[in-house]
Order: C-alpha cells, then structure tokens, then sequence
C-alpha cells in the first residue's frame, strides 16, 4: 500500500474511536487520500462544504491525529473531486481541484506540487492587466444566498457594491454575525459578482489568517513589506474575511491599516467581515476601528424559519433530490441558530438513508438529529469560558478582565485563559487581546501555570476539571 494510503488508514483508526459512526458514516468514510508529499497529507472530499464541515467541527481532531503520524510538521490540504474533471462545477480558476487549506500552517500560495502560483504577494506584476485568480469560490454566489430578513439589508448593500464597487457610500462594508450566518458566502458573492460585471477589476477574496501569514513572511524576510504592500494596493476590491482573527497582532494591524487607507483613498473597495461588531472587536487599534465607521456596518442575524425552509429547498434543488415538505419543515424547525448546521443536517439524512437504505422520513430525520446534538460538538467561545469562570468565583467581568494581579482574580483569570487555550481555536495573541489586552506570552505563561498546579495539586486540579464539566454542560 502507498504510504499516504497507510498514513490515512491509520488517522481514520484513530478518528474512528473519537466520533460516533453516525458522524464517520457521514463526514470521513467518504474521503479519499489523494497524495502526501513533504508531510502535507492531501485529502480529496466529495464538496466544498465538506471542507466547511470538517474545518468546523472536526479540525482539531484531524490535526491531532495528522500529528501523531507525521510529526509536529504534519500539515493537511483538502481537495475538492470535482467529478468527471468538470471544473466549472467548483473552481474554474483552477486547472487541478483548488487546495483549501485549514488552520494548520502552510505556506501561502502555493500547492503541493511547488507549481507557481500566479497570486503571489511578493511578485510584482509590472503590468496592470495582470490576470490575479481571485480566490473564489463560485458556489458562493448571490444566486445562491437566499434573501430573508436576517440579511437584506447586508445582501442589498452588497449586489450595489457590486455594481459600482468603490462608489457606493458602503466603503467599506463591515458584514458581522456569529458563525455559520452567511458571512463568508455574502462576501464572496460581492466579489463574484464584481467580476461578472467588471471582470477587469481585480479582485482578491483571502481570511484574515493568510493575510497575517503572508504579512509575517514578508516580515521575516526583510524588504518584502513593501512588495506586500504594493501588492495589496494595486487590487481594486479586497474583500478580507472574519478580521477578528486581527486581534492582538500590531504588526499585521498596522500594515493592514496602511492598505486600507490608499485603497480607500484611491477609491477603491474594501469588504471586511467579522463574528463581532467593531465596538466588541477587543485588541483591534481604535484607528482601524474608527476608520471602519465610514462604511456601512451590515448584520447578518439569524435566520427564521420561513428562510430556513427557503435555503434548505435550494440546496435540495441543487443537488437534484428530492425530499418531502414535512421533512424540510422538521429540519429547519429543528436547528435554528447556524445556517451550516442545516446544510450539514442535510447532508448527514443523505448519507444516513443511502447507507441504511431506508426512505428520507422524519422519523429518520429525528433519529439524525438526536445522534447530530449529541456528536456535533461546537466549539465553546470565548464568552462562554470567560462567563462560567465569573460565575463560579463569584466575579465579574470587569474584575476578571481587569489588570489587577490580585491572587484572588488573578488566578481565575489565569484558569479562563488555560480553558480558552484547550477549548477553542483561538491563538494565544487572540486570547490575550479578549482578556483585556494581554500580551501573548502572559496567556501561555498562564497555561503552563495552571497546567503545573493542576498535575500538583489534586483540589485545584477537581476545581479545573468541574469547570470543563460545566463548558461541556453549556455547550448546547
Ligand atoms: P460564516 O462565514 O458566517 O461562518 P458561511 O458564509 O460559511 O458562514 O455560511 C455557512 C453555510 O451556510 C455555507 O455553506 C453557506 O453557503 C450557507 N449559507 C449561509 N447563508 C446562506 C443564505 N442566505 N442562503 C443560502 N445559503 C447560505
Ligand atoms: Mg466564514
């Protein structure tokens, strides 16, 4: 067997024993290893929301284990199969499946295969007409993004944009709501739809992350600020998604400041989405944050039913199945509060009644659902952590987030900053900035800290382990 092939076998081992076969039937059984080189593991998934789904719920799980095979070097790429070799089903910028990378670091803009990338930061196009893959993902279309209440206003402002980006008084537009609202697909459909009706505009759709990734290396190899900055500046719609990753990161902050201001000054369109509005954004500098005033703040709220039932119709369409009305009114009366856990929900009924060969009934679908609530584990915030540590020392937030070095709040504090580590996705830079502006290495600090006095002290450690009970508890 190929080695990629055994390396998989053994990560699915591993996986096998962490979720339920409910969520393996669904999610991992349908992936095919494709190639590993360099300790990149390439994976092929049947979808882009496959893709979505594992990042969402399952990264950390794939990284732990991709690690334990690999080495701490270990680093995953996902490729969509794009049957039959349609390319206009899924990414037509791409000759070969586009490689969507999740959180584990990789280098930026470039494959596997080492081919040259055309989007490069630190190549500077001497011509203007420079043809730059826009890095979108045309099933995030506007035909796509149902219109509801929930997200009018937000959709509207976009398809203006759109038609006169950089012209409208929508500059730049700030999309915020909570995870798995639309704000990713809103915001590339204002980038796809840009470059239907200009397609000489250059566009640029990329995540915080890999901006601050390609900033940091361009950092670290001296002289390349400025071509990173000139790169940035010469594009005419830069559409950057969930900037709350920005946190805490001055460097990145200040550079992304200077972009922003000569593409504003120059006319040109910036589109910005975040899981919080500016005025919660902590560890993002208050000139950044008053220079998104400009624009137009657009929420993405949740969606009621009637969209709910709407959005799941059109995925059912799409995919050409058919399933009755009374299961589409169970589903989307039933998950209510994440727009991709309804697409999810969706897809594991399909892969539950072609496994088990039974009909779509809601009676299947209650059954789904019922493993779904028990497996989907969401990923606990920051809040949450912080809300249960105040409750259980009887502080409140101002104290806890406070800069007093009192043991009392210190402690505590310190215990809310090792459960955000161990809890959630976010970087210690991150955690620092929401626990009142602290620095990086304060948070790891407080890690190892916790860490020590949990392996040494039995009362401290029950004290630490009833709070991860409780988080479990509130996860739902
Ligand atoms: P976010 O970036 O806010 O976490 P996404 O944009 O990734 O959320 O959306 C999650 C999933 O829900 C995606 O698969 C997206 O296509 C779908 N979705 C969100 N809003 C809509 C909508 N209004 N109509 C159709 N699909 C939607
Ligand atoms: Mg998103």
């Amino acid at each position: 067997m190929e080695e990629y092939r055994k390396i998989w076998a053994n990560c699915l081992q591993v996986i096998k024993d962490n979720v339920n076969s409910h969520a393996y039937d669904t999610w991992f059984a349908p992936i095919v290893p494709s190639r590993l080189i360099d300790n990149v593991l390439t994976i092929e998934v049947p979808t882009s929301f496959f893709y979505e789904y594992l990042e969402e719920h399952y990264i950390d799980l794939l990284r732990k284990t991709l690690r334990k095979e690999l080495g701490s070097g270990a680093k995953l790429e996902y490729s969509v199969n794009v049957v039959n070799g349609a390319p206009s089903l899924k990414y037509p910028t791409q000759n070969q499946p586009e490689i969507k990378n999740p959180g584990i670091p990789y280098p930026p803009y470039s494959n596997t295969k080492g081919e040259p990338q055309i989007l490069n930061p630190f190549i500077i196009p001497g011509l203007k007409k420079l043809e730059i893959p826009p890095q979108l993902n045309p099933e995030y279309n506007f035909a796509n993004f149902i219109e509801g209440k929930c997200n009018s206003l937000a959709r509207s402002a976009g398809l203006s944009i759109a038609e006169q980006p950089g012209k409208t008084a929508f500059n730049p537009i700030f999309i915020y709501g909570n995870s798995g609202l639309g704000k990713t697909h809103l915001a590339q459909a204002i980038g796809i739809e840009t470059k239907k009706l200009h397609p000489d505009k250059i566009v640029i759709y990329l995540d915080a992350r890999k901006f601050e990734s390609q900033y940091v290396d361009a950092a670290i190899n001296k002289n390349k600020v400025n071509d990173f900055l000139y790169f940035y500046q010469m594009i005419d719609v830069l559409i950057i998604d969930d900037i709350h990753e920005f946190a805490g990161k001055t460097g990145t902050q200040n550079t992304f400041f200077h972009i922003f201001n000569h593409l504003q000054q120059m006319g040109k369109q910036l589109v910005l989405t975040s899981d919080k509005p500016p005025v919660e954004l902590q560890g993002v500098e208050q000139r950044l944050l008053s220079r998104f005033k400009c624009g137009l703040f657009a929420e993405l709220e949740l969606p009621d039913l009637e969209t709910r039932i709407a959005i799941l119709k059109q995925k059912i369409y799409n995919d050409g199945i058919v399933i009755s009305d009374e299961v589409i009114e169970y589903l989307a009366s039933n998950i209510k509060a994440n727009i991709r856990e309804l697409r999810g929900a969706l897809v594991s009924l399909l892969a539950q009644s072609t496994l088990l060969k039974k009909e779509i009934t809601v009676e299947l679908a209650s059954e789904m659902l019922s493993k779904l609530v028990n497996t989907a584990k969401k990923e606990i915030s920051l809040d949450q952590i912080i809300k249960i540590v105040c409750e259980r020392f009887g502080l409140t937030l101002e104290k806890l987030l406070s800069q007093t070095k009192k043991r009392e709040i210190a402690l505590p504090r310190q215990i809310a900053m090792y459960l955000s580590l161990h809890y959630t996705k976010n970087s210690s830079a991150y955690i620092g900035a929401q626990f009142g502006g602290k620095d990086h290495t304060t948070v790891i600090y407080a890690g190892k800290h916790i860490k020590d006095l949990m392996d040494t002290d039995t009362e401290f450690r029950n004290t630490v382990l009833n709070l991860e009970k409780k988080m479990k508890i509130s996860e739902f």
